[in-house]
């Protein structure tokens, strides 16, 4: 990686082979402050936005009180779908306010780190079942200045994270096998919640749900000691770019579902 202060806004190239890429810059990243807290926070996944208006769908669930923005990155091999990369991270960056969230389900990892870290990306979070070194993945992912997550398959042991809590930021359960938006949540994997926030304590570190989440799986989550929501469906069902008081309402619902579990 190099750096082009050609302009003001001192950007990362990014080398990918015989790619060019133009990523962002640390000025552009999200508002995400160093003080920690379990809140609950909705993530909403553009994975169920407008694929050709994602600048806009950002802007409007932000603007519907989302609290992080959640970019699922799909490659064909990880997973059976397929979804964007990088450039497009970069793309919709300058539309998100606060926290971009990168959830990579791609393999290998190890190359691309630098690429979405240079593209704005807040936290950054690979599968433990992606490679071999997820050890070095997560060091990499710190390394390049985004946050860390470590990501866990329905069908992986909350003990596979033991050893990689001194060095993410967050841990994300899969309550569906990843690869695509709208499917049913896996009600095993509350179990799997319980145990990783046991195994968290004090460590300041997010407990993240992807998969299936709305009002009703919401709160069983939030009990088992999960801060944040990823939701596609549920939260962009029903709005639109402009329609997007449907999205406030989705939001909404799974929030106060959640916190009323807490309450
Ligand atoms: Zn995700």
């Amino acid at each position: 990686m190099q750096r082009d202060n050609s302009d003001a806004g001192s950007r990362f190239i990014v080398t990918l082979g015989d790619l060019d890429y133009k990523g962002g810059t640390n000025a552009q990243k999200g508002s995400y402050a160093m003080q920690f807290d379990r809140t609950i926070k909705i993530a909403p996944s553009i994975l169920s936005a407008d694929f050709a208006n994602f600048g806009a769908e950002c802007q409007a669930i932000e603007a519907q009180g989302c609290d992080w923005v959640h970019v699922d990155v799909m490659d064909g091999h990880f997973v059976p779908n397929i979804t964007f990369g990088p450039a497009t991270c970069s793309a919709i960056r300058p539309h998100i306010k606060g926290v971009m969230d990168v959830h990579l389900m791609i393999a290998p990892v190890d190359p691309y780190i630098e690429a979405f870290a240079a593209s704005g990306a807040d936290f950054i979070t690979a599968h433990v079942e992606a490679g071999p070194h997820i050890h070095r993945t997560l060091q990499a992912i710190r390394g390049a200045g985004a946050k860390a997550g470590v990501a866990l398959n329905p069908a992986t042991r909350a003990e596979e994270v033991e050893y990689l809590l001194d060095m993410v930021d967050m841990v994300c359960v899969m309550t569906v096998n990843p690869g695509f938006g709208g499917q049913k949540f896996i009600h095993s994997q509350v179990e799997k919640v319980r145990k990783l926030r046991a195994m968290i304590g004090d460590r300041p570190i997010h407990i993240e749900i992807d998969g299936g989440v709305d009002p009703t799986t919401a709160p069983l989550v939030a009990a088992a000691g999960a801060d944040v929501l990823v939701a596609g469906s549920a939260v962009f069902r029903g709005g639109s770019v402009s329609n997007p008081a449907p999205y406030g309402e989705n939001i909404r619902a799974i929030r106060e579902a959640a916190n009323k579990a807490l309450a």
